[in-house]
């Protein structure tokens, strides 16, 4: 279930690692975030089945049983089928995982889709038919999903998930917080009423940061282009930059009464710990673990 409190909530991503020496480090870095009061952790998962409760659900495994904070799993549907959905969703409960992130997935050129999830909505709704006690959340995007005609389709498009019964928004990742509270302002006209987590990736690393100069299809700011600039050869202060940019987007969304704040923590516990520290006053946490 969502957490009940009444403040701005802090949650955080992580991905399962492609190798055992990767999933050793991670639930080394995990076990770092155990003391912290973040609202959930959700956990990623490939586009690909077959991979899925080798990766997602020992890791989700891990955060719920080892870290005792609630979890939520990311769970793309165009590869699955009503039946497999059906099993995992077992899976989550026996194991008392009720959160998950319902998606479509990217659509991956060369393999046909299974034909019983045709959008995330689908699988909204059918989990809510086979365990309307889940908290089922969906995927957003303030400046538009790639496959849209245009935002007005985006946005119809997103009324009909929220409808279907997803309880919470995340966006995708921006860097631009104008473009957020234009969305925002496009959901309130489109009675779109459940919370909206904005999804935060602090940038701290020069890999992650061309990544993102090549490939992201969010606005880049003037004074976070000077950033990835100036601090591309200095990796020390690529990192600090990064993160006090981040937290500078955090206070400002925060200010201006985000619902929550979902962070990419790259499985960076570091990063994630720096940030939570520089900004638990700002967000309903429990005070003893500020
Ligand atoms: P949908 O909500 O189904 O939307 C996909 C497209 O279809 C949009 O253009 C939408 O406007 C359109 N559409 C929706 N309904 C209709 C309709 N009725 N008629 C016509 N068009 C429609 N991917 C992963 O593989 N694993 C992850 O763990 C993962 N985590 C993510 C976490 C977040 C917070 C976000 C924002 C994205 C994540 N993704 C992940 C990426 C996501 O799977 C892709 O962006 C995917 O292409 C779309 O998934 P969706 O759930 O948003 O799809």
């Amino acid at each position: 279930m969502i957490k009940t409190n009444t403040g701005p909530r802090l949650s955080f991503e992580v991905f399962p690692p492609n190798s055992q020496v990767g999933v050793d480090n991670l639930t080394n870095t995990l076990d770092e975030l155990k003391d912290l009061d973040q609202s959930f952790i959700s956990v990623t998962c490939s586009n690909h089945k077959l991979d899925y409760e080798k990766t997602t659900i020992d890791l989700a495994a891990y955060v719920h049983d080892t870290l005792e904070c609630p979890t939520m799993v990311h769970m793309p549907a165009a590869y699955v089928t009503k039946q497999e959905v059906s099993r995992i969703l077992d899976q989550l409960e026996e194991m008392h995982i009720d959160q998950v992130l319902a998606l479509r997935g990217d659509i991956i050129e060369g393999f046909t889709p299974e034909k019983d999830f045709r959008y995330a909505s689908d699988l909204t709704a059918f989990i809510k038919q086979v365990k309307p006690n889940f908290t089922v959340s969906g995927a957003c995007y303030p400046e538009v999903h790639p496959d849209s005609k245009n935002r007005i389709d985006d946005v119809k498009h997103l009324k009909q998930k929220v409808d279907s019964g997803c309880d919470q928004l995340i966006t995708q990742l921006f860097y631009d917080n104008d473009q957020f509270y234009r969305f925002q302002e496009e959901c309130a006209i489109a009675d779109i009423n459940v919370p909206i987590l904005a999804g935060i990736m602090p940038i701290i690393n020069r890999k992650q940061a061309l990544h993102v100069l090549e490939n992201c299809a969010a606005s880049l700011p003037k004074k976070f282009l000077a950033i990835l600039d100036k601090y591309k050869d200095n990796p020390v202060a690529l990192k600090e930059a990064g993160i006090a940019y981040a937290i500078d987007q955090i206070v400002d969304l925060v200010t201006n009464d985000v619902d929550g704040i979902h962070l990419y923590t790259m499985n960076k516990s570091d990063t994630a710990r720096h940030i939570y520290q520089n900004t638990a006053s700002l967000f309903d946490l429990d005070d003893v673990k500020k």
